[in-house]
């Protein structure tokens, strides 16, 4: 079971009216990775960039009412039973946590992020990162004492409405359960195949892989690895950030969460400069169940589609579970690096 990426290479052919009707051959590049079971359609003529996804006059309104802001939080969020959280919300320097008004799992929690009630992708510091991923740890720590047998936890985040966020104000999902998610099985179970198969680490392998590829190998800081996703699942493709060698939450440890949030930091920053402002993110990671799995997070920009706003999820997704992707991988990782180039030094 070797780190195998595959991929076909169509053309299709078209009279085009805004060259006279000449004849134009429009490539399809179909890209399927076996480990994921992700399969992609990378369509670079679709590409343009998003310009301004957003109706600005949203953040206005939605403040007016936001339960997520300073002055509303104490009287308009819910509070955690004293059993679970004995001061009923955890705060942690910028960051609140309470529980989801909405839950869809037996512990989820939300992570108010930040104090302001917008921040642009490019203003997401390093140290309001650094802050959230903290009370994401209090919170997760706090439910393990709790309840013994949960073993999985992510720190999942919408982004904007384009992006499935139903608040403007930055807030992240704590998912703390006794099952993966159907992901999180599938990169579990392959990581397991992939072990027993080369009696080798396939996080380990990868990185390697990408690395000497040179061409979706974005950039490292310190122990946490960004790299561009071969079969992305998204439009705008899908970013890996790999925590080397941290197989459970507490092999991350203090230095990973500070690397992740600087890496992520300039990631955010370089897809705001890319005109995006909406994303999806999965942070995953196991409790004590160790296994072949290294931490990781993926990070999925999302955007409506210029000019009448169109969803970037169409049929070949919902449907087909197929993603048309209008941007490669490398030449997201190459957008990536330039814009990181000098900034994590
Ligand atoms: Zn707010």
């Amino acid at each position: 079971m070797k780190i195998s990426f595959h991929k076909e290479t169509y053309e299709a052919r078209i009279l085009d009216p805004s060259e006279g009707f000449e004849e134009k051959k429009l490539v399809v590049e179909v890209r399927t990775d076996p480990f994921t079971g992700a399969k992609a359609r990378i369509l670079k003529h679709r590409w343009r960039l998003p310009k301004g996804s957003f109706d600005q006059s949203i953040i206005s309104k939605s403040k007016q009412k936001c339960p997520f802001c300073p002055e509303n939080i104490e009287k308009m969020t819910p509070k955690f039973p004293s059993d679970i959280v004995a001061e009923g919300r955890i705060n942690h320097g910028q960051s609140t946590v309470i529980p989801n008004a909405f839950p869809y799992s037996r512990y989820n929690g939300v992570i108010i992020v930040s104090k302001d009630h917008f921040l642009s992708l490019d203003r997401f510091s390093p140290e309001i990162l650094y802050d959230g991923f903290q009370a994401s740890l209090l919170y997760i720590n706090q439910i393990r004492q709790f309840d013994d047998k949960v073993a999985y936890a992510s720190v999942n985040w919408n982004y904007m409405p384009s992006a499935g966020g139903g608040i403007i104000h930055p807030h992240w999902q704590i998912v703390v359960d006794n099952k993966p998610t159907r992901f999180h099985e599938r990169l579990l179970s392959q990581s397991l195949k992939y072990h027993m198969a080369e009696g080798r680490n396939y996080w380990a392998d990868l990185i390697s892989l990408e690395k000497e590829k040179k061409v979706r190998y974005a950039f490292q800081v310190g122990k946490v690895v960004f790299i561009a996703a071969y079969a992305p699942r998204g439009m705008l493709g899908e970013v890996i950030a790999i925590f080397e060698r941290a197989r459970t939450l507490d092999e991350v440890g203090q230095d990973g969460w500070r690397d992740f949030s600087r890496g992520l930091s300039e990631v955010l920053a370089c897809l705001h400069g890319m005109g995006i402002d909406s994303l999806n993110m999965a942070l995953i990671t196991n409790l004590d169940n160790a296994g072949h799995f290294w931490a990781q997070a993926r990070i999925i920009a999302r955007a409506s589609v210029p000019p009448l706003g169109t969803s970037d999820v169409n049929y070949f997704e919902k449907v087909h579970e197929e993603i048309i992707a209008v941007i490669s991988p490398e030449e997201l990782a190459e957008r990536l690096r330039l814009a990181c180039a000098g900034n994590l030094k």
